[in-house]
């Protein structure tokens, strides 16, 4: 089909220096728990984003030296890191793409845990986080230092094959920013004090970068130019503002955003797509060169929008061209409908931090295009004649008929209730999750079109049922319960509950289970669940006191960087928390809570008590066919075989698409990529334990 002309204005080539990008679609920089530790599933994945139509790719921040070590992103210490970088550029340069690395120095941020440098900052000071460790402020020659490793860097990143070179400034990540900002720098040489002298270090980084690589690539600066935190911070009526229209048209191209990183990728449940577009809205008129920005972008009404009102010049992107690698070539071939859109829930984000390979909810095979030879587009035809039968139509359940469909085999997708999309269905209509209904959409607009999948809503399949319907072979994505006795992760067995007393499951609250007057929530699960819950009730009138036996309330949701942006919602409407804590009794009218560590026990008065802890698989089907043996093989998929993410269902749900349940549990399901062992011997078995030669002070012998 032709592209809608009103899209024309995506693909207009777009000059950035000495190169020219292919089109306006630019992936940003993203971070992706893949980097140096899996090195081709990370080149691989880069190289289908750049077929899907990216005309820009980044690899993730790479760091530049080793006295910054992120330990899970590509690096570029000296020229021993090139390979890895090179078999990026080459699968993005394969679809005539432009490659682009943004060269990092964490700073402060990093404890530099490998190599066990001490952590440079512009003045000194504690390390990030909880490290129990502090900085070394630059002295000039370390400053000296650090523009000599700045130029050999890029001319490194130059031999790797980048056409585009950037300088990461940005997310409170960035020794660059660190200067920049009062709340960090307060040095009192050239290179701090006014903003002027605060943005000396990002400017000189941008003219030794320009000076070693600047005629045939393209040099940019990835810039925050709004901390999101008033008058201490970065301001896009402030300093932010001053340091573009100080440098303005020093870089060839600007790439900018709002700090800090959850604030940037802020979740659907906090922020809408767009949202970043008050803060850097002054770009365009302060500096020449193109503006790329980012903000969930999926529709491609908004996208040209941006452009046509002169909002940006290039379309930033991580999470949408995680979902879709193909985003740009939908809109191109003209079926935007096609888009599997993001729905801004943070999964991406959870492995980087957990030091694993990326997934994401939407696109299961993301992650697994090198490894598992998964497309997000493609997958082989079937090579079975099995008529499938699906029971369940939450996402293990459409994302198998989807697969099933595209793949070519007969489906019937049988679902008890009168809508599809499961859990995906009642949880989109908790507050603040009406995007992840996308996860159904995108799947019940894909199903539209094959003849070969039948929908049966409203049909309640029995052990008969699935016997008298012929298929050979039946997936159960019949999805899981939330457990009514409080048994999760830290009671293994029941927890007392009075007969009378008004006890609840996220699975009533759902259902629509009218609750008033004083809860106690009870979480357990310690990701997004409770949380949700939590603000339902509270916005409904209820007063809630949380009681969690964590350190902390939602613990897991820090993975998907929403931690800070949850307390402040439930804190703000006046939850109350007790954490250390389990619910140990529950009565009519009160709960007994008590402290983990301690045998410290006390009432509180409540008119319900919500317990977000286990979910039980609905597998009873599934045991009732194996007993009655109908001759069909049976699979259980999703949340039926183990509850988990809506992510792992839709993984699940694909899986057995590709793979129709047959895996091999005797060999391992996907490529591994191991270290290159060194060779035994050398300089570390010879006397006095040196491995390079002595460094002679100069001026010495
Ligand atoms: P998952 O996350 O694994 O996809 P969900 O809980 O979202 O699981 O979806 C399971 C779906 O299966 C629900 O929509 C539910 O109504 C449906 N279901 C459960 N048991 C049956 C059954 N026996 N026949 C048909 N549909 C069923
Ligand atoms: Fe979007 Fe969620 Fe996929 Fe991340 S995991 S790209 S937020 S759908």
């Amino acid at each position: 089909m032709a592209r809608d002309p009103r899209y024309d204005v995506l693909f207009e080539p777009v000059k950035i220096g000495p190169i020219t990008a292919p089109n306006r679609f630019y992936q940003t920089p993203q971070c992706n728990g893949m980097g140096r530790n899996y090195p081709t599933s990370m080149a691989i994945m880069r190289g289908v984003k750049a077929e899907g139509g990216w005309g820009v790719v980044f690899a993730e921040q790479c760091d530049f030296h080793f006295t910054t070590d992120n330990a899970r992103n590509v690096r570029l210490w000296d020229e021993q890191d090139l390979p890895i970088l090179q078999r990026m550029t080459d699968e993005v340069h394969k679809h005539g793409s432009l490659a682009g690395l943004m060269l990092a120095h964490n700073g402060y941020v990093t404890p530099n845990l490998i190599s066990r440098e001490v952590p440079l900052s512009p003045s000194g000071g504690a390390s990030f986080g909880n490290f129990p460790s502090h900085t070394r402020p630059l002295d000039k020659s370390d400053i000296r230092a650090l523009l000599r490793w700045q130029r050999t860097a890029a001319l490194n990143a130059r031999k790797a094959g980048y056409d585009i070179v950037n300088i990461y400034a940005a997310h409170d990540l960035a020794l660059p920013m660190h200067f920049i900002s009062r709340r960090h720098n307060t040095r009192n040489d050239e290179y701090g004090g006014s903003l002027e002298n605060r943005t000396r270090l990002l400017r000189e980084l941008v003219e030794v970068t320009r000076d070693a690589i600047g005629d045939t690539c393209a040099v940019g600066i990835r810039f925050s130019v709004d901390e999101l935190i008033g008058r201490d911070g970065i301001s896009c009526e402030g300093e932010g503002r001053e340091v573009v229209e100080m440098l303005a048209d020093l870089p060839d191209i600007w790439d900018v955003n709002v700090s800090s990183w959850k604030n940037d990728s802020i979740t659907s449940r906090f922020g809408e797509e767009g949202s970043q577009e008050a803060y850097v809205a002054f770009m365009k008129s302060v500096t020449t060169k193109p503006v790329v920005g980012v903000g969930r972008f999926t529709s491609p009404d908004t996208m040209a929008s941006q452009i046509k009102r002169g909002i940006l010049d290039m379309i930033g992107a991580a999470r949408p061209s995680i979902a879709d690698p193909f985003l740009p070539k939908k809109i191109e071939e003209g079926r935007p409908e096609d888009i599997r859109e993001c729905i801004g829930c943070n999964i991406c984000v959870t492995n980087n931090y957990l030091m694993a390979p990326i997934r994401c909810t939407q696109n299961p095979t993301m992650g697994e295009e090198w490894r598992k030879g998964w497309h997000p587009e493609r997958i082989p035809t079937k090579d079975t004649e099995d008529r499938v039968l699906i029971v369940g139509g939450g996402p293990a359940g459409l994302e198998a008929a989807r697969a099933l469909g595209q793949r070519g085999h007969e489906v019937m997708l049988a679902e008890a209730r009168t809508e599809l999309g499961g859990r995906v269905s009642l949880e989109s209509r908790l507050p603040g999750l009406g995007a992840w209904a996308r996860v159904r959409d995108h799947r019940l607009q894909q199903l539209q079109n094959m003849t070969n999948v039948e929908q049966f809503l409203d049909s309640m399949l029995s052990a008969d049922h699935v016997a008298e319907t012929g298929a050979t072979l039946v997936a159960l994505a019949t999805g899981s319960h939330w457990r009514r006795d409080g048994i999760g992760r830290h009671f293994l067995k029941p927890i007392p509950i009075s007969s009378d007393a008004n006890v609840l499951t996220p699975d009533d609250i759902m259902a629509g289970v009218a609750v008033s007057g004083h809860v106690v929530l009870y979480d357990d699960d310690h990701f997004y669940m409770a949380s949700v819950i939590a603000e339902k009730l509270l916005k409904a009138g209820c007063t809630v006191t949380l009681v969690t036996p964590a350190a902390t309330f939602a613990g897991f949701s820090q993975f998907t960087i929403e931690i800070a942006h949850i307390h402040k919602r439930l804190f703000g409407l006046g939850a109350k928390l007790e954490a250390h804590s389990a619910v140990v009794s529950i009565r009519d009218g009160s709960v007994e809570i008590g402290s983990i560590y301690a045998d410290l026990k006390r009432e509180i008065a409540c008119d319900a008590v919500v317990l977000v802890s286990g979910q039980i698989p609905n597998d009873g089907l599934y045991h009732e066919l194996i007993a009655a043996d109908t001759g069909q093989r049976i699979v259980r998929i999703g949340d039926c075989l183990a509850p988990a993410t809506i992510a792992s269902a839709v993984y699940s749900g694909h899986k057995f698409a590709r793979d129709l349940g047959l895996s091999d549990v005797d060999r391992v399901p996907f490529l591994r990529e191991d270290v290159a062992l060194a060779p035994l011997g050398g300089p570390h078995e010879a006397s006095q334990g040196r491995v390079f030669p002595p460094i002679v002070a100069a001026g010495g012998e």
